[in-house]
């Protein structure tokens, strides 16, 4: 018989095996991948006796009854997509970690006094249409129409997708209200190199960062590369070397603050013109609200300044502004309670980067659980968390489990 870690694995390396592509890892929302995914993770919930559904979207879920079967459920879960050339961890690994430690409390015939619902979401990383989260926003209520009229690469609106390629045998909407659930947890690879540098197999999650995108374009004038002394110039791509540097010094000084310089276009781009525009993005994340607002406010104090001394037209364009989520600190100080009896470890970290449950916290209190990860590496082939961190991270989730009270 093998142990609930050995199937945990062994499943990794088969829902690993689900791709739309023959050369990578790719699964995006209601691709015939995607929807293969859902159907073996439905049948492991089968598996393991729950109350199995799926939604037309392939979101599934999976009930475990507890004792009192009329108490508030606790939602465990994460997603089933990927990015495009993918690891297999991310997503995949939360819901076979959940599956695994559920295995383990059933084998030691142990039962929860409350009903657990597993769910694996249909789309999480948004690669088909641009837009994240469509599984975890589809159980908290309808998708409003500007996202349904989403459109993906061949055309096609997310509404006509689930109309016709979605999962829609024996399918019933998942939908829960506001207070209906004791909280929602999520185990997931910390996609970052925290983990490692610490030397920690696991950590808590504070909260999900805040996070701002901007366009900034920086305009001068575009002059002859060799008739124009330095001193006349108006040159847009140096003024923009200048408020990326300084950006960067900024979040250097404010640690957890990071800020990240993605894109850049300049314009007429030749190699004998004086670069007329530069156009470039910021991406700029902090746990706190107040310090992320302060944070751009200085932003734009620096590059207005440098902008004025260069002679330079700034246009600041704000494009995305969303808050921080902070995890709930019930449940947190109770996952850290987990946390400190397996590894002896107390580490409480922000992620950088969004999960579902920023959607979740909608409904219900939320709290999350990192794994380490190979050089922090994620959204990769190359992506790999060790089968004992892996041991430890369900090690964790039981513990948390068992020692839940009504
Ligand atoms: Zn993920």
């Amino acid at each position: 018989m093998p142990t609930p870690l050995q199937t945990a694995l062994s499943r990794i390396d088969q829902l690993g095996r689900i791709s739309d592509s023959p050369s990578f890892l790719v699964r995006t929302f209601l691709s015939p991948a995607n929807l293969t995914a859902a159907r073996l993770t439905r049948q492991w919930m089968e598996d393991l006796g729950m109350q199995v559904s799926h939604a037309p979207d392939g979101t599934v879920r999976g009930i475990l009854a507890g004792s009192d079967s009329s108490a508030p459920p606790l939602l465990l879960g994460s997603h089933i997509d990927t990015v495009i050339d993918a690891g297999k961890y991310d997503g995949a690994l939360g819901i076979i970690a959940a599956l695994a430690a559920l295995e383990g409390i059933l084998a030691e015939k142990f039962t929860l006094p409350f009903p657990v619902h597993l769910l694996a979401f249909s789309d999480e990383e948004g690669t088909r249409f641009q837009t994240t989260y469509l599984g975890s926003r589809s159980i908290i209520g309808p998708l409003d129409q500007k996202t349904l009229q989403a459109k993906d690469s061949h055309g096609i609106t997310l509404a006509a997708a689930i109309a016709q390629e979605g999962w829609h045998g024996d399918s019933v909407p998942i939908r829960y209200s506001p207070g209906e659930c004791r909280g929602y947890i999520e185990l997931h690879i910390e996609q970052g190199r925290v983990l490692e540098e610490g030397a920690e197999p696991a950590c808590v999650v504070s909260g999900i960062a805040g996070q701002s995108r901007l366009s900034i374009i920086l305009t001068g004038r575009a002059d002859h590369a060799g008739t124009t002394p330095m001193a006349l110039r108006h040159d847009a791509l140096t003024g923009a070397a200048e408020c990326i540097l300084a950006a960067e010094s900024l979040a250097r000084l404010q640690p957890p603050l990071v800020i990240t310089v993605g894109k850049i276009q300049i314009h007429p781009g030749a190699s004998n013109s004086i670069p007329q525009s530069a156009a470039f993005t910021i991406d700029l994340r902090h746990p706190l609200d107040s310090l992320r607002e302060s944070a751009l406010a200085e932003l734009h104090r620096s590059f207005s300044e440098i902008s004025a001394q260069r002679r330079l037209t700034l246009d600041w364009l704000p494009v995305q502004d969303n808050p921080a989520i902070p995890c709930d600190p019930t449940l947190t100080k109770k996952l850290l309670q987990s946390l400190t009896v397996i590894t002896g470890s107390s580490a409480l970290i922000p992620s950088g980067a969004g999960h579902d449950g920023v959607i979740l916290s909608k409904i219900c209190p939320i709290a999350m659980l990192f794994i380490r990860c190979r050089d922090g590496l994620s959204h990769h082939p190359d992506e790999y968390a060790s089968p004992e961190d892996i041991g430890c991270g369900i090690e964790i989730l039981t513990h948390f489990l068992k020692s839940q009270k009504l």
